[in-house]
């Protein structure tokens, strides 16, 4: 887990596991269920805390997940929850577009905009976390 950028190593999670379609989020998601284990998301790892890892929990590593979505007509993004800064910036900017994006490319989208997203743009577009129109909560389903 190289990208990890926090110094507390004292949670140890049972297992990582890294999912790459909705459908394996829900089987693990199950599995935790089922079984009464706690689960964690990381996203880009960039939380100095290490919030993502909880011990003795399994951890869903998001970074296989980078799938993106724009449509330049309406300026919206769709993305899956392992895209991080430089992923989005790399399709948004060649069609003239731009996010309110984190300043650190290796940064997690989804974590830095759960933590408010203070960036670039802030001064004249606000926070990322208010430019978000929907969440689409896979999470939720997972029981059904
Ligand atoms: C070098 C550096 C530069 C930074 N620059 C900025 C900046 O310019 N502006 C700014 O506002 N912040 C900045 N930050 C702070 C950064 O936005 C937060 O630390 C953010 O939480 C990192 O998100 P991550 O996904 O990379 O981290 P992670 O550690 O993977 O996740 C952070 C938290 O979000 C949760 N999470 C992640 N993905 C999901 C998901 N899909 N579903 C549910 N929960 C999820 C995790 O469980 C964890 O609690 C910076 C941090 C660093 C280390």
């Amino acid at each position: 887990m190289g990208r990890l950028l926090c110094e507390n190593d004292s949670n140890k999670p049972r297992a990582f596991f890294t999912p790459k379609t909705t459908d394996d989020v829900c089987r693990v998601l199950q599995y935790t269920s089922a079984n009464q284990h706690q689960v964690s998301l990381l996203g880009g790892g960039h939380d100095p805390k290490g919030l993502a890892i909880i011990h003795d929990a399994l951890v869903l590593d998001m970074s296989a997940m980078k799938h993106i979505d724009i449509d330049p007509q309406t300026a919206t993004a769709w993305i899956e929850a392992g895209v991080n800064v430089k992923d989005l910036d790399d399709v948004t900017c060649p069609q003239g577009l731009a996010a309110v994006n984190g300043s650190c490319t290796t940064v997690g989208v989804v974590g830095f905009t759960l933590g408010g997203g203070f960036g670039f743009l802030s001064r004249t577009k606000g926070l990322a976390v208010e430019t978000v129109f929907k969440w689409k909560l896979s999470l939720l389903l997972a029981s059904g």
